[in-house]
């Protein structure tokens, strides 16, 4: 059972009551945030490849869409609860306001373990899902994207099912598609170039040189990969990474990040990836200084930064005790429970949130949605630098906020959003409930 500091939705809840608190805000905006705008749950029929039969639960949660058409990924696991897809969906209304893009928020997702199916069997689950949503999604109603075990391949054969009930040039009704269906440049890297860049322009603010830092990843997938890679381009020192079945640490800092994910290709691990030359081995590992580390003890190394990049609650009261690092990345989405938080707020470590240090893939989402809209198609060097400028927008807002208020980057992250939500709520017609008479 989860307890009220690792609840997703109540922790996003307290949030708001804070930064509500803080900035005054209209009433009415704060009961309208505090429930998604509409639930829809459905029930998918699957039949396997061996005939037998069985009905999944699946989930669109659409929060908001008082900036836009909601907009949000799809998770497929075995633990995707109601609970857990509203909370996502809020903090996708206050990602999307603080990356200023004109789109709300959404959520969904379905209750099973994909690696448990076939890919047929997954094809006709997203399909049928696809059905089951019909016309409450849409390019300019709610648009899905990938999420946890969603993937380019998923976004195709939503986008193929919608086409075959809805009609050509439908092809916007979700992002993070393949390039060759509609797809955008600079996508795949987004969420982990978006987190290189929010970190590289506070370290900036707080006069430190990128050079002299050193950090370690929690997590080794899209995400993980991506902001090792980029962060190392930097100069910053990756000393320690981690994925769910082990870790390594290195004082003088791994290899380049390319040749350490070929060796976890090749191995389908990332444990024992010591490089030397070109050659991974764990035999490597004195060689390179190295050392064995679990998963978990990767966010408690002696290093300035640790970038959590996997899962929801990898920080709690019992490691935030033993973290040294003095700043939090927080890719993962809800990688801190709410005394965990409190715990680093006593402790003067820094967090950047996760609403502001992984908006980079939903603002590339949205730079694809409106590419696929307007017919057009940019360069992933027109991409990165759209994202470069507005990742720099929201850190700074933030980072000011946060210090004419004195509050933590994650209070004012939300205080910034719910501003930008209160100006675009006064000319609502749910802020003028009369209009409804
Ligand atoms: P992914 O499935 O590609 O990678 C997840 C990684 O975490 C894998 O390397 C896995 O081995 C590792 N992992 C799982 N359990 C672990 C554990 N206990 N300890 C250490 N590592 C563990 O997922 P992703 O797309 O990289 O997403 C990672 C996180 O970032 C999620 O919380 C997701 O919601 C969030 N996020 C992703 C995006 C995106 O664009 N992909 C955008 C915003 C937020």
């Amino acid at each position: 059972m989860t307890n009220l500091s690792s609840n997703p939705w109540q922790r996003s809840q307290a949030e708001l009551t804070k930064a509500g608190k803080l900035l005054n805000i209209d009433p009415l905006l704060l009961a309208h945030l505090s429930e998604p705008e509409r639930i829809i749950e459905v029930s998918l029929p699957l039949v396997r490849d061996n005939g037998e039969k069985e009905v999944l639960k699946g989930y669109r949660i659409q929060h908001s869409n008082i900036l836009g058409p909601y907009k949000g990924g799809l998770r497929y696991h075995p633990q995707v609860s109601m609970d857990e897809v509203k909370a996502l969906s809020f903090l996708m209304t206050m990602k999307n306001a603080l990356i200023n893009i004109p789109l709300g928020g959404g959520k969904g997702g379905i209750t099973v373990d994909p690696k448990k199916l076939s890919e047929r069997e997954l094809e006709r689950l997203t399909r049928m899902f696809t059905r089951r949503l019909g016309n409450i999604i849409g390019p300019e109603i709610d648009i899905p994207a990938p999420d946890v075990n969603t993937n380019a391949i998923v976004m195709s054969w939503i986008a193929d099912e919608y086409r075959k009930i809805f009609g050509e040039n439908t092809v916007a009704v979700v992002t993070g598609k393949p390039l060759a269906q509609g797809g955008s440049l600079g996508r795949p890297e987004a969420t982990g170039l978006g987190g290189a860049y929010a970190l590289l322009a506070i370290l900036k603010k707080l006069g430190k040189d990128p050079k002299k830092m050193t950090a370690a990843v929690q997590g080794f997938g899209n995400v993980g990969r991506n902001v090792a890679y980029f962060l190392q381009q930097a100069g910053v020192r990756i000393v320690g990474l981690s994925d769910s079945k082990g870790g390594i640490y290195i004082p003088g800092g791994v290899a380049d990040i390319e040749q350490i994910e070929r060796c976890k290709e090749q191995k389908g691990y990332l444990a024992g990836c010591y490089c030397v030359g070109s050659v991974c081995d764990i035999n490597y590992k004195t060689k390179v200084n190295g050392r064995d580390i679990s998963p978990a003890e990767v966010l408690e190394l002696p290093v300035d930064i640790i970038i959590p990049a996997a899962l929801e609650n990898s920080i709690t009261k019992d490691n935030a005790k033993k973290i040294q690092a003095s700043i939090v990345l927080e890719m993962a989405n809800t990688p801190t429970t709410l005394d965990a938080d409190e715990i680093l707020r006593k402790k003067n470590v820094m967090v950047i949130p996760d609403i502001l240090a992984n908006a980079g893939g939903v603002a590339v989402s949205y730079f694809e949605w409106y590419q696929n809209m307007h017919h057009e198609s940019w360069t992933k060097d027109k991409v990165f630098k759209k994202l470069h400028s507005k990742m720099n927008r929201a850190v700074d807002s933030v980072y000011k906020l946060s210090e004419e208020y004195g509050v933590t980057q994650r209070e004012a992250a939300f205080m910034f959003a719910l501003k930008r939500l209160e100006k675009a709520w006064k000319t609502h017609p749910m802020a003028q409930p009369i209009l409804y008479e």
